[in-house]
């Protein structure tokens, strides 16, 4: 089996698997219950924020364990603003972000807030002076992805955070899912007031994510229950999901580096390779990507025929986002960076690990010539 779908989910490391198996066998205790069983869950849990504090560098920051990332952005977008009366109150966002933020803010559109949504370039980059046009005194919440999940583009972060700190009454949120553990910040996660991750994207288990909030910020949960972390996310604990998250973090972390060069190096190999093939065109990020995620096309065929004539090899890509795999829209973001429908209609998804070899490229790259007419 070849595998290029890494930014759909990735495989459980062993250390992971090992950790969630002993915690939930031996200490399946209610974290919050006062007996002694229970404390030492609740130990477990609070190593567990620690080791996630330290794999962010976060000095300010509390530690929510999510059920997902989408989740998390939930809990962050709509808490924040739960109970916020939307009338006269200015959020923005972009328009290539994934769903679960994307879908928070056309609840809050609903709501009565004034929703901006900002365009992306040919890379598929927001433009800075269009959002410093647009943020206000009245913005209360901004939310910027870090790196997109559909052509791996990054975001400016830093630059949003200088502007959004020009605004006190402002929050800023991040979706740092395709980033964490893979890209070097040119950020400090201090510098966010919300930023939300999710362990399945770096080799953790799927079912588990994390919200990292300020810790001075006030603000309520969409989900009402009982006082479990805060009342942020109410529901029993799971430690053992929570333990092995903060592992997969660790891990990522530590490993970004390293995982980085091999990544960039074959994705390298991979464009080098399909310059000299016609009819293969890359969409967007040529400029400040992620090497882990390339978008490509290869019209006419559209994006179903090619994923399944490789599926027959036992090669797997994506055709869009994985929360999307189902339909056949022409793919949002690659539309919105294009300005071309038969492109975005015939646009597959090829992520990379650490784990890729020259030798899958090599593979993936001759059944693709199958679908391109000639060589320059
Ligand atoms: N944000 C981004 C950028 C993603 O790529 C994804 C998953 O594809 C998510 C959020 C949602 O993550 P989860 O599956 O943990 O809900």
């Amino acid at each position: 089996m070849i595998y290029f779908d890494y930014t759909a989910t990735t495989r459980p490391l062993p250390e992971v698997v090992d950790i969630y198996n002993e915690v939930a066998n031996k200490y399946w205790y209610n974290a919050s219950s006062m007996y002694k069983v229970g404390q030492i869950a609740n130990q477990l849990l609070t190593q567990a924020t620690d080791t996630v504090l330290r794999a962010t560098n976060s000095t300010n920051k509390k530690v929510v364990f999510s059920s997902s990332a989408t989740e998390a952005s939930n809990i962050a977008i709509l808490g924040l603003l739960d109970g916020v009366d939307g009338n006269g109150k200015r959020v923005i966002t972009t328009k290539i972000e994934h769903p679960s933020v994307l879908n928070c803010f056309k609840e809050l559109e609903r709501r009565g807030f004034l929703v901006t949504y900002l365009d992306v370039d040919h890379n598929g980059v927001i433009d800075l002076t269009e959002f410093a046009k647009t943020i206000d005194q009245n913005t209360v919440l901004v939310s910027v992805m870090w790196v997109n999940n559909i052509i791996g583009s990054i975001q400016p972060i830093e630059e949003v955070i200088n502007i959004t700190k020009k605004y006190p009454r402002t929050r800023l949120h991040v979706d740092a899912v395709q980033g964490f553990g893979k890209i070097k910040p040119s950020f400090s996660f201090d510098d966010v007031d919300l930023l939300t991750f999710s362990a399945h994207k770096i080799n953790g288990l799927k079912g588990v994510g994390v919200l990292l909030y300020n810790q001075k910020l006030m603000f309520t949960s969409p989900l009402k229950g009982s006082n479990q972390q805060n009342g942020l996310k109410p529901g029993t604990i799971d430690v053992a999901a929570a333990c092995a998250c903060a592992k997969a973090m660790k891990l990522a972390s530590e490993r970004q580096n390293e995982h980085y060069e091999k990544v960039l190096e074959i994705n390298n190999y991979f464009k080098n390779k399909i310059t000299n093939i016609s009819n293969i065109i890359i969409n967007g990020a040529r400029e400040s990507y992620s090497p882990y995620i390339i978008n490509i096309s290869i019209p006419p065929h559209n994006s179903e025929t090619i994923l399944h004539a490789l599926e027959r090899y036992d090669i797997y890509i994506a055709a869009g986002s994985a929360c999307n795999a189902k339909s056949k829209k022409p793919e949002r973001t690659v539309q919105l960076i294009t300005k071309n429908d038969q492109l975005a209609l015939s646009s597959l998804r090829i992520s990379f690990s650490h784990e890729t070899t020259k030798n899958e490229i090599d593979i993936l790259i001759e059944k693709l010539q199958a679908f391109t007419c000639k060589t320059k």
